[in-house]
This record gives C-alpha cells, structure tokens and sequence, in this order.
C-alpha cells in the first residue's frame, strides 16, 4: 500500500480532509485536520500497520489500518463506497484518496512527532517496533530481546514491541519453516533457532510482499495486504487436519492467547526430549497413517 500511494501523492498538498464517517476518525486526533492543510506530503513511511504521510510540518498525518483499512485512489466523481470513512483531496483534478475500512477498527487523525535518535517519528511510531523491511530492524537486537522474553515464541513474535508487522499468518508460516513449536518458550530456544525463525519471518513476509505488489494498479491500491496472504502457499495456516507438506503429519490447531495457531507436530516439537519416547510416525518414512 506504501509503495503504491507514495508515487501519486509526494508533492502534491493537502487541500481538504473530509470525514464522511466517524468510524474513520480517531477520537484523540492530535490537532483538527486544518492544522495541515496546504502542507505538502515528502513522502510515506510505514511501521506495522501504521503508515505516516510526512509533511512539510512539525506534524504527522497518521493513519492505522485496523483489521481491514484500505486507500483508494479513486475518481472524484465515482459514488462513495459502502464504507467510505474519509476522502482526502490533494487538489488533483480527477482524482482523490479515499479510506475504506469495513470493520472499522482503522483510523486517521493527526500526530506529532517525537525524537527518535535523531531524527523525529509520530509519537504513534514510537510504541512499535521497525518491522523487518524497515532500515532500522536491528536484527542482532531483536535476537536478544527474543531471547530473554519468558513467554510462548509465537506471542513474541506478535509483539508489536519485538518486531512490528508480523500478523498471525506470517508468524504460523514462519514458525513452521523454522521447524519451531507455537509454544516454546522464547528464552528456551538458542541463538540459532531465533535467528532461523527470523530469517523465515522475514522470507514469509517478503515473499507476500511481492505478491501484494502485483495487485496495485494506478486506481486501485489494495493496502491491507490480504491479497498477498492468499497469494503465499499456506504451509501452515488455515491448513488444520490437511498434511504437513514435508512429513504428511496432519496440521495441529491449537489457541494461544485468543489467537489460533497451526503447526506441524512432528517438524515442530514442543519439547524435543520427548521425541525418542513418543510413539509417532517413523522419522524415516513420510506417514500417511492418518491422512
Ligand atoms: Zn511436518
């Protein structure tokens, strides 16, 4: 969604925000949104969920997608959509920006900027982590911080504290590349097992990052991403009861914290000391006993 607004909207103003649903709106904006108006956007940067028009100003344009937020680069003209929250007019001729969001859990409202080493950041960016594409991951950092959190890898890796971005999908498929139980608890995992699991997040998500990439088009930019989850092969995910794609053990699926995760249990041991006494499927063969 990033890569897909930011080429139509740097250097252009902001003219007019106009919020056509409240839904759309968060309650504790900053300031109203005539404090930016007339500035003009430098570019969009995006941590998690949350993405920042930069402005010619000592303040940000914030917005957070929520479960299902969506720009659009739409027709001025074109009839409002059935959950059309806010329009923002950039003083183009012909077209407008406009956020959908059909469950409402996104936002836009003004922020303002905090330091950040040294530069500044919405004080919204500050709460999070940088997700992994963003040129302040700290890789070796985050290894530590993983390594000393007492709880379950796969709540970890959903903190938006350790690393912003990673949604429940991406943490299922990369737990399952890196052959790592959903419950393992983080500061019980080595050095190299943290490190493989990030190398698989990041590869999860690079890869529905391509994908999500293809379905921008000058008019319309998908921006929550879904497309791209459902373009990834789903090794895990959703994938209960069907075959582990490398062992044909049948996908596990289990809650943690409120959130369900799928995971192999034979690739993906909870504790590897049980495995010689467990009467599983021989390690030698692929099993189809169940399946
Ligand atoms: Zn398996």
């Amino acid at each position: 969604m990033r890569r897909g607004l930011e080429p139509w909207i740097v250097g252009k103003k902001i003219r007019e925000i106009d919020v056509v649903h409240k839904g759309g709106n968060r309650s504790s904006t900053y300031a109203p949104f005539g404090a930016i108006q007339g500035a003009e956007v430098l570019g969009v940067a995006r941590r998690g969920k949350f993405l920042w028009f930069q402005l010619d100003r000592d303040l940000a344009l914030m917005a957070h997608l929520g479960m299902s937020g969506q720009f659009l680069i739409q027709d001025k003209h074109r009839a409002y959509e059935k959950h059309l929250r806010v329009r923002i007019d950039c003083g183009d001729r012909k077209r407008e920006i406009r956020f959908i969001d059909q469950r409402t859990f996104g936002w836009i409202a003004i922020d303002k900027l905090v330091p950040e080493g040294s530069d500044t950041i919405p004080q919204s960016f500050a709460r999070i982590a940088p997700d992994v594409f963003d040129k302040k991951f700290d890789r070796q950092g985050v290894i530590n911080r993983i390594s000393r959190k007492n709880s379950a890898i796969k709540r970890v890796l959903l903190d938006q504290s350790v690393v912003s971005g990673v949604g429940n999908i991406y943490a299922d498929e990369a737990l399952w590349r890196a052959k790592i139980h959903p419950e393992r608890i983080a500061k019980e995992l080595s050095v190299p097992e943290i490190s493989e699991l990030l190398k698989a997040t990041i590869s999860v998500m690079e890869e529905a990052l391509e994908q999500g990439g293809t379905s921008f088009d000058e008019l319309y930019i998908n921006v929550n991403g879904e497309s791209g989850y459902f373009e990834v092969e789903l090794e895990a995910y959703g994938q209960e009861d069907e075959p582990c794609t490398r062992c044909g053990r049948q996908i596990r699926r289990i809650t943690l914290g409120n959130r369900s995760s799928h995971f192999c249990p034979q690739c993906q041991r909870k504790s590897p000391a049980k495995e010689t006494g467990e009467k599983s499927a021989p390690r030698k063969k692929v099993s189809s006993k169940r399946g």
